[in-house]
């Protein structure tokens, strides 16, 4: 088959606990240590083991090569395009990298006294100072672990706002096009969450939100651009609705890689906004972490903070507690520092300019890919998009080939597939997100791709539908995955000399 991708070398991979031999080690501890008499005798009888933990017994080449295989099977942003939609996947600078393992940050305790830690603590008071420029907000606390707990904190301090003029208010207004963590957060505060629907264009009608509104609203999360792409253009107008009635605006910031630099959310009426650092400002998260969540806020909830805050007093930076109306603590010391450090080295080294130039080159990334591919699949809101762009399965329905198909098959090409089925207001999404990191060479490679596949679902819908062909394993039974899941291994499963264990095909899960 041609690829316009990339496809990697397949080992068969064994677990390292079939891989064991009796009595084989690859370590070499002096012979005293943990193998003396004395040895566990201030540990009591009963939390001694009476025989030796079940470990692979194995050689040290035959370990270092299983894990630097296995971290090949999982396509990640150094091997390949990643346009994951939603997750803004950039690129992270290794000079990010760089100044993550800096000694002095890196060994750094938490727990060191402030005089000890004034880089640190002058290199996150920056880092606020500097996101609360870029956003328009008076005050950025960095304490979240990552967007979804950014939300919380954020709504947390909607809710003590409102306590502290009389009433919490009951609900929270959440627009059809959210992320699914929107109605969690506010619902995790103790709101009850009131869907407002959106146009036909994708855009929520200040209309709509009027109709909505009343004085138990707390407050409207909106995402903005939204997870269609599309900039809410009637921003300002809808602020101005529930201000009127002393609700507040929530915008979830987790697009924010499509404005920086040329507008700011505190601007356009916005009172409360997580940053998700860990998609604007480089770390890409694959794995499930780790992120980091800041959230900037107005004036009137600057009070509601969670403490400790980083002040500067004179030329001294210093951990500040004594806040009465702080909403309290989100996480244990200051954050996730070292993804702080990245976004702070990504800012400095982009400035201004060069901040408005990614945005810029998001922004055209996706819309060069929404050309591309127009005409081939179906675009469900024709019309230029921000920083990502959704197409559907709609116009391959007469071939049986899905947007699951399609994403699996995009994996023999080389790409990791897109978001797929998300927003769920497209039937059949395709949600494709470039980023700035990409080169043009690589997006037309990905088109190509697209393309080819689309072609092939009319020629050979069943060599689609039977894709991934070239990984190591084929299509995984996600629900038996997820309902009856695997975890343990257990030495009576199989014995390193089983003849299923020897052999050297492949094993494929369908
Ligand atoms: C990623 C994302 C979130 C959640 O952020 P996490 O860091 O994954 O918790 C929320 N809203 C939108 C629009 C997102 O894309």
């Amino acid at each position: 088959m041609e690829s316009s991708g990339r496809s990697g070398l397949s080992h068969a991979e064994p677990l390292l606990f079939e891989r064991s031999v009796p009595g084989r080690h690859g370590h070499s501890l002096p012979r005293s240590f943990g193998d003396t008499p004395q040895a566990g005798a201030d540990i009591p009888a009963a939390l001694l083991r009476s025989a030796p933990p079940e470990l692979p017994e194995v050689d040290e080449p035959s370990v270092v090569r299983h894990f630097t295989r296995l971290s090949t099977w999982n396509h990640g942003l150094d091997l390949g395009f990643y346009p994951l939609g939603s997750c803004t996947m950039k690129y992270n600078p290794r000079v990010n990298e760089r100044v993550a393992r800096l000694d002095g940050f890196a060994r750094l305790h938490p727990y060191a006294p402030e005089e000890h830690a004034q880089g640190a603590l002058g290199l996150m008071y920056e880092l606020a100072r500097l996101l609360a420029e870029i956003s328009g907000f008076a005050r950025v606390t960095l304490q979240p672990a990552a967007g979804a707990h950014g939300e919380l904190t954020g709504m947390k301090m909607v809710r003590a706002y409102h306590v502290s003029r009389g009433r919490p208010r009951s609900k929270v207004l959440v627009p059809d096009t959210a992320h699914g963590t929107n109605p969690a957060s506010s619902t995790l505060a103790g709101y009850d969450v009131v869907e407002v629907h959106s146009g036909p264009d994708g855009i929520l009608e200040p209309a709509a939100v009027a109709a909505a509104m009343d004085e138990d609203v707390a407050a409207l999360m909106m995402t903005n651009p939204n997870t269609l792409g599309l900039f809410e253009q009637h921003v300002g107008e809808i602020a101005r609705i529930l201000h009127e009635r002393g609700g507040l605006l929530y915008c979830d910031g987790a697009n924010l890689n499509s404005l920086m630099g040329i507008a700011r959310p505190g601007d356009m009426g916005v009172d409360v906004m997580q940053f998700n650092l860990h998609k604007t400002f480089a770390t890409p998260h694959g794995g499930g972490g780790p992120g980091s969540g800041p959230v900037g806020v107005c004036a009137a909830l600057e009070p509601f903070l969670p403490v400790p805050v980083v002040e500067k007093v004179g030329e001294r930076y210093t951990l500040a507690s004594d806040r009465p109306r702080s909403i309290g603590r989100m996480k244990g010391f200051y954050g996730n520092f070292a993804v702080m450090l990245r976004a702070y080295a990504y800012v400095r080294e982009l400035g201004a300019e060069g901040l408005k130039r990614s945005t810029e080159m998001a922004v055209l990334n996706a819309n060069y890919v929404r050309a591309g591919l127009e005409g081939t699949y179906h675009l469900p809101y024709p019309r230029r998009s921000l920083h990502e762009v959704i197409f559907s399965d709609h116009d391959l329905e007469a071939t049986g080939v899905t947007t699951m198909d399609v994403a699996k098959r995009l994996i023999d090409h080389g790409f990791h597939p897109p978001t797929v089925y998300f927003p769920l207001v497209v039937h059949g999404a395709i949600m494709i997100e470039p980023t700035e990191s990409e080169s043009v060479q690589t997006l037309d490679e990905f088109i190509a791709a697209m393309q080819a596949i689309a072609a092939e679902a009319r020629t050979a819908p069943e060599q689609v539908k039977g894709a991934p062909h070239r990984t190591i394993l084929g299509r995984l039974d996600e629900v038996r995955a997820a309902r009856q899941p695997v975890l343990r291994w257990r030495a009576s499963q199989s014995s390193p000399h089983a003849p299923e264990a020897k052999s050297a095909e492949p094993r494929r899960t369908c």
